[in-house]
């Protein structure tokens, strides 16, 4: 019973059915033994034979149990940190082992920490397959002993028993067509392999079916919101859009800008509801698009309404539409969480009552108590920092659904925007505004930081800016808080008043704190700005000109591409200085080089997805996506999401209800999936 409860908390295991489709990530050659001497650095999980020949209790430090374990060419140490009593206990000196791990290498010596421990006659008696499926595990199964090894037995035991129950999944025209094998033998072979060929069948056939239902279901949410809600129209492009883009625009619209203007005109003219995504790498010029078309909505006489995740951006999109839009004779509300009770209070009523036109907010908008007269164009900015429940509240904000924007300076690659945002029609920003220069990033290590500072300070001479951001660590926000204190005050030391003024901005500030301190910092009356992440999105200061990251190995690559994206806004040449820990990883090294190398966030994204390992679970959430896949990986399956996705267009196209006999089980099975899992229906 406890383990069955840390299968469902740890990983959502709670049917036999679940543990079935917890599949293995890869599979190992586990036959081989190597000898001592013939380890090498580069290894990476290895097994080796040999005897114990010492064991001994450390308590100095954290308490440990380290065994000497050699063969007749060397010796390695074997170190547990927990079970120390049970593996003391277990362990007989002298007797033949096959130990199963990752060695490390410190000096001239080489360690295996928590490896796995087998008895080589256990080990012998194994039946001779070169297969060794390997699970996904989290911390907390590991706890637990719930390790490769108990799984692998869990699968051996269960299989054989049941596996001729497991319904059949697609209907047999779709096996037949494309040669799949059946969900039985499919589910066999992943977990119990009889050779190669037979389990490339088996991940292609479980491949197969869940990238397409996955299409399917989105293309039939799709096909039926298409059918069924009906869209505003915009007749006209009226006086407010055309006196705009005449006395008021600034600078010239980018093709990429006009383009994508026409598209959500040609869009919101059609009478269905517009879905749409509009995607555009950091500084490519979003929020003006946006602007434009509530313009066009405006001179249709309807209401408009723009949420963005931060107050702080909220605060700047609000004052920069205020300049914008000056002489036009425009009704802008601003809305969030510090707005004052009495302020708001008007301001509902003037939304409600149809009075404003533009209401720019945070989450406050999505509180119930806000509804609009006649709203019919909703404008959501960095729309992935945004709950799928919190971006559909909008659907409802008055009588009728109003057109949907929603924005992302996070690029994804096709094949992810096929499976995560199939629902919606795509318009992309593929160009820069003219005369950017690319922000010229490095990375160095802390022992250089000085360096960096010394850099600084030439910026400053110059009479630039400068933005210095510390990392979350999710954790502690305590700590995270002291570590940003520490960075805070070891800047000023270096930067001291009053040839230097330094500002701080973090979560745990006020918002009305958090604006002064912008503001400041927009006004020149801050030279360096230490952050954590609460500037990552949007902020747009065009002085400061140089960005330098701590601890830069803690984030996310295109998070890290979307900080740099605060630099770089206008023609003079930025940079971004990336500061890791002295001792970096192979993999830590690659991300940073990519991060020099590149300043699209498209090819980022795509490394990113290449980098992240297959089974990567926390790499997925990280990424946003709000499910997990259990087999497929959207980097390198690109051929198979391409193949369902016209397979599912043409069964929709014939059957769109999958009403047909041979389709029967195809409905049955998204009625199921329909249970458990995001409302595929309102994802934007
Ligand atoms: P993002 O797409 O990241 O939201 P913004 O909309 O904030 O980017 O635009 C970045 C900066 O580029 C802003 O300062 C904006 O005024 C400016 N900008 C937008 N469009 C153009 C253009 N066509 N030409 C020159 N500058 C532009
Ligand atoms: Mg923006």
């Amino acid at each position: 019973p406890k383990k069955a409860e840390i299968l469902k908390k740890s990983v959502d295991i709670t049917t036999v059915g679940d543990l079935l489709e917890y599949f293995p990530f890869r599979y190992e050659d586990r036959s081989r033994l190597l000898k001592i001497t013939d380890i090498n650095s580069a290894a990476t999980t290895i097994q080796v034979l040999g005897k114990i020949v010492d064991i001994e209790i450390i308590t100095k430090g954290r308490k440990r149990l380290v065994a000497t374990f050699r063969d007749d060419t060397g010796r390695v140490k074997l170190i547990w940190f927990q079970g120390v009593t049970w593996i003391q206990r277990t362990i007989q000196l002298n007797k033949s082992y096959v130990i199963y791990g990752k060695p490390n290498f410190f000096k001239n010596e080489i360690s295996f920490i928590h490896p796995e421990l087998e008895s080589y006659d256990t080990f012998k008696q194994k039946p001779e397959t070169p297969f060794h499926p390997v699970y996904p595990l989290t911390e907390s199964l590991k706890k637990y002993y719930i390790n490769n090894k108990v799984l692998i037995r869990i699968f051996q035991t269960i299989i054989p028993e049941i596996y001729q129950e497991i319904p059949e999944t697609l209907p047999q025209w779709i096996l037949d067509k494309f040669n799949l094998l059946s969900k039985q033998k499919a589910i066999k072979e992943i977990h119990l392999p009889s050779n190669t060929k037979q389990l490339e069948k088996a991940r292609y056939r479980l491949k197969f079916e869940e990238l397409f239902f996955i299409q399917l279901k989105i293309l039939a949410a799709k096909a039926d919101r298409k059918r069924k809600q009906e869209g505003v129209i915009f007749k006209k492009v009226g006086t407010l859009f055309n006196r705009f883009y005449k006395d008021n625009l600034p600078f010239e619209l980018t093709n990429a800008q006009k383009r994508v203007i026409r598209e959500i005109r040609n869009d919101c003219a059609t009478g269905t509801q517009m879905n749409r995504l509009l995607q555009g790498d950091v500084g490519s010029g979003k929020t003006l698009v946006a602007l434009m078309s509530m313009l066009i909505a405006l001179d249709n006489s309807y209401q408009t309404a723009l949420m963005v995740p931060t107050e702080i951006l909220a605060q700047q999109h609000f004052s920069s539409f205020k300049k914008l839009l000056n002489n036009l004779d425009i009704q802008i509300e601003l809305l969030t969480g510090s707005t004052t009770a009495k302020e708001k209070n008007r301001i509902k009523e003037a939304t409600a009552n149809g009075n404003t036109q533009i209401l720019i907010g945070t989450h406050a908008l999505i509180e119930d108590t806000v509804q609009f007269k006649n709203l019919a164009l909703v404008v959501i900015d960095e729309q992935h920092r945004f709950g799928v429940a919190q971006r559909a509240k909008m659907w409802e904000k008055s009588t009728f659904v109003p057109h949907i924007l929603v924005m992302t300076a996070t690029p994804i690659p096709r094949t992810l925007a096929m499976t995560l945002y199939g629902d919606l029609d795509i318009s992309t920003i593929d160009e820069m505004p003219p005369g950017r220069k690319p922000v010229i990033t490095r990375h160095i290590r802390a022992a250089s930081r000085l360096r960096a500072y010394h850099f600084l300070k030439e910026q400053i001479d110059k009479g630039k800016q400068a933005y210095i951001i510390y990392p979350l660590i999710e954790e502690s926000e305590k700590l995270d808080f002291e570590n940003l204190v520490t960075g805070y005050k070891q800047v000023q030391s270096y930067f001291p008043p009053p040839r230097y003024v330094v500002g701080m901005l973090h979560g745990k500030m006020k918002p009305k704190e958090k604006e002064e301190e912008m503001l400041l910092f927009q006004r020149k009356q801050i030279h360096i700005l230490v952050s954590t992440t609460v500037i990552e999105v949007g902020v747009d200061v065009s002085n400061a000109t140089l960005m330098i990251i701590e601890s830069a190995e803690r984030f996310g690559l295109s998070q890290l591409h979307q900080l740099r994206g605060r630099v770089g806004r206008d023609k003079s040449q930025s940079y971004c200085i990336l500061i890791t820990k002295d001792a970096i990883s192979d993999t830590v090294r690659k991300r940073m080089s990519i991060m020099v190398n590149a300043n699209n966030g498209f090819t980022i994204a795509e490394e990113d997805l290449k980098l992240r390992g297959p089974g990567d679970i926390s790499g997925t959430q990280q990424s946003g996506i709000p499910f997990n896949l259990k087999i497929a990986e959207l980097a390198k399956d690109a051929s198979v999401i391409s193949l369902v996705r016209n397979l599912a267009i043409r069964i929709l196209d014939i059957d769109p209800d999958l009403a047909n006999q041979q389709n029967v089980i195809l409905k049955n099975q998204l009625v199921k999936m329909k249970k458990n899992e995001v409302d595929w229906g309102k994802i934007s």
